[in-house]
């Protein structure tokens, strides 16, 4: 797994993960990891985003439980994304 891609599992593991949040975070291809993770399958929905009142319309993704995942052994070593901007 590449490391981007690793990050983005490990905070969806955390939190729900605007894209604006992962553009912060210098992931300019959020959109295109999520799509990886979810061909790797994982359970992972795309809905408008609910954590921020954003003057555009944007998504935030959500990954749901997938049974037998143990989520601490992916999410030990990634620190959670802080949104700053509006
Ligand atoms: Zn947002």
């Amino acid at each position: 797994m590449n490391s981007q891609k690793a990050r983005v599992l490990a905070w969806l593991t955390q939190q729900n993960l605007c894209a604006t949040t992962l553009l912060e975070q210098r992931i300019p291809r959020g959109a295109a990891r999520i799509l990886e993770l979810r061909s790797d399958g994982w359970d992972i929905t795309t809905r408008e985003c609910t954590q921020h009142p954003h003057s555009t319309k944007q998504v935030e993704y959500v990954l749901h439980n997938s049974p037998g995942i143990l989520w601490p052994d992916l999410a030990k070593d990634a620190t959670p994304p802080i949104y700053t901007a509006t």
